[in-house]
């Protein structure tokens, strides 16, 4: 099974379509969004990581490959990444990490989102703390308000879903992040995909071709 590498604006879906790859296929999902909150919101790092996250910024690149090779290294099955490498800098430091691992990437799909449905998803965007699993107000909702239908877990917001925030984010993902995908166009990895329309659908083919 191929190892992915998932790249979209903030709200692109790379989670949603990770969790049903997951169920589907077996993969590892790795997000350094989710590595980094899962940090103790307690802890001094906790707080200062919660800080940059909420104000739209990236963390350091150090705390993210520490946490990344602690994830990475001793993996058993086929991975998906998701939220790395988000600037130029962190591709060189994420093929270093992978080659040292002696892991590969064999695929890099680039979910293509248009502004309007990045921040209707961000707006309605709610996630269970307990499992994990993503609804959203206006197009995945729950049976009952605000509560999971997997585990029944009361219904959570991320700080950083509100307008004023992702836009700070979505310029990052413009200026850093998506000058990225030529690097992999040119290593002959890359998909884009309609991140709209029968996504999932889109990716199973491109996984299985
Ligand atoms: P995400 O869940 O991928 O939307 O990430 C949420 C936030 O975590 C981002 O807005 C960044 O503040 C931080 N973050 C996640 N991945 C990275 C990364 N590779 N480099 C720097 N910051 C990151």
């Amino acid at each position: 099974m191929k190892n992915i590498l998932f790249i979209a604006p903030p709200a692109g879906g790379k989670g949603t379509q990770s969790d049903m790859l997951v169920m589907k296929f077996g993969y590892e999902h790795i997000s350094t969004g989710d590595l980094l909150r899962d940090i103790d919101d307690n802890s001094a790092l906790g707080k200062k990581v919660n800080k940059i996250i909420d104000e739209g910024n990236l963390v350091s690149d150090e705390l993210i490959f520490e946490l990344l090779e602690e994830k990475l290294a001793g993996i058993d099955k086929p991975f998906i990444l998701d939220g790395v490498p988000r600037n130029i800098e962190q591709v060189y430091t994420l093929d270093k990490l992978l080659n040292k691992l002696g892991l590969n990437l064999d695929l890099v799909i680039n979910l293509d989102v248009s502004y309007e449905v990045l921040l209707k998803r961000v707006l309605g965007r709610m996630i269970c703390s307990n499992c994990k699993e993503i609804y959203n107000k206006f197009y995945k909702i729950p049976l009952k308000t605000d509560i999971c239908d997997n585990c029944g877990e009361v219904l959570t917001i991320r700080e950083d879903d509100t307008e004023e925030t992702f836009k700070v984010r979505y310029k990052t993902y413009i200026e850093n992040t998506k000058p990225i995908l030529d690097y992999y166009k040119k290593c002959g990895k890359l998909v884009t995909i309609n991140g709209e329309d029968n996504v999932f659908e889109n990716i199973v083919s491109v996984i299985e071709k």
